[in-house]
């Protein structure tokens, strides 16, 4: 494991953390944590050298903080640190922050080394952190121990990250989604740039953008193979290329210098042991005829996939109880991967009530988009396509 510098917070931290928002499950319900995997795994993580656990209060349907702190125990606690979030959303009053903090505590049976106020954007910015000081609660829990380092979590465009940003010193990290499918999405690299300048720590969420880049479509697994072949021949001997999809996108987050880390949500042990070999070398920057089959990968993938879903399920619970996620992962799959037949009859599997002709088009869940997709509609052409040739 190699590991780095967590800004100027004074932490160095293993290159790859483990984010417990997609921890196997033994049931259908998020909720259905796999506990006695999920700790395997999370041990041997540990084992492997990761010292940056993340979760959030709202993980798991609200189970994996209490999860997360019976895994780790008192032996396995002392070897990491612990990063979880405030679930900023559900700040209506004043005390809320308090009150919620208490929980995260109780439920974590452990101290917080690093508290992050959850999926900023301009809304929950002004209606939520700012109309009830949370800043000001932060400080006091700053203060008094109960929080180590304060940071931010962020989904929005690059202006509203510079006015967080700039809106506060007590900032002192922040997680952001970045990968080379957004490099110029949401802060991006802009972003990146800012925030390491401040002398904030960089916490990279979806490297592999909920797993998308793991799956490549058949044009990109053609472009993955070429490269391959083109690289071997001509990299002097010991330069490593990628051996893998994870790995080029791991590898190419791990080439910024101002990445203090990348979380990586894994859901397998043969997940774990890949990524921690990867984080063996996550010193080694991609080179220029690396960074331009990157080029190439991203145009090919903008080509084929008709909705940008990581699926991350903020947009969930609809009250009507639309399965959005798995309407948009089968459209991906029928068109990006040319599995037609397959997402077609997985589609008749979904419960009626759940396909996208179940949305009364309320709109709730495109303000919880972090992609800002416009889902009413997109649900409207996915469900066009997957139920066509249905009686
Ligand atoms: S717009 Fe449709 S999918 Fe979204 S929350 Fe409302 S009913 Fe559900
Ligand atoms: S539609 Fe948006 S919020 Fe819902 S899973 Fe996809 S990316 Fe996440």
């Amino acid at each position: 494991m190699e590991y780095r510098c967590l800004g100027n917070v004074g932490l160095r931290v293993s290159a790859l953390g483990f984010g417990a928002m997609r921890l196997p499950l033994a049931g259908d319900r998020p909720e259905d944590i796999d506990r006695d995997e999920a700790r395997r795994m999370l041990r041997r993580a540990i084992d492997l050298g990761v010292t940056y656990v993340d979760t959030a209060y709202s993980y798991h349907g609200g189970q994996c903080e209490s999860w997360l702190g019976w895994a780790l125990g008192d032996s396995y606690r002392e070897r990491v640190t612990l990063a979880t979030k405030l679930p900023t959303w559900k700040v209506e009053r004043r005390d809320d922050f308090d009150r919620l903090l208490d929980e995260q505590l109780t439920r974590l049976g452990t101290g917080i080394d690093l508290y992050l106020l959850h999926s900023l954007d301009e809304t929950s910015w002004r209606d939520n952190v700012v109309a009830h000081d949370v800043l000001r609660s932060a400080e006091r829990a700053l203060a008094d121990g109960r929080i180590g380092h304060l940071g931010f979590s962020f989904h929005d465009s690059f202006d509203v990250f510079m006015t967080i940003l700039t809106a506060t010193d007590l900032w002192e990290f922040c997680q952001i989604q970045y990968n080379y499918m957004d490099e110029d999405y949401q802060a991006g690299r802009r972003g990146l740039y800012a925030a390491a300048e401040r002398g904030l720590g960089v916490v990279v969420m979806e490297p592999l953008r909920g797993g998308q880049l793991a799956r490549p479509t058949p044009e990109v697994a053609a472009i993955w193979a070429a490269a391959q072949r083109d690289l071997e021949g001509c990299v002097p001997a010991g330069v490593l290329i990628p051996e893998s999809p994870v790995e080029w996108a791991l590898r190419w987050v791990w080439s910024h210098p101002e990445v203090s880390l990348l979380l990586s949500g894994m859901s397998t042990m043969e997940q774990v042991e890949q990524n921690a070999r990867y984080a063996e070398r996550s010193s080694v920057p991609l080179s220029a005829a690396e960074l331009a089959v990157i080029d190439r990968v991203r145009d090919a993938y903008r080509a084929a996939l008709p909705v940008p879903c990581t699926s991350c399920k903020y947009c969930l619970p609809c009250p009507n109880k639309v399965a959005i996620p798995d309407v948009f992962r089968l459209y991906n799959d029928a068109v990006a991967y040319g599995d037609v037949d397959g997402a077609r009859r997985q589609y008749t599997w979904l419960p009626e009530g759940e396909r996208g002709d179940a949305c009364r088009q309320c709109g709730e869940c495109e303000d919880r988009c972090p992609q800002h997709i416009a889902i009413v509609d997109c649900l409207q052409k996915a469900h066009a396509f997957l139920a066509a040739g249905d009686d």
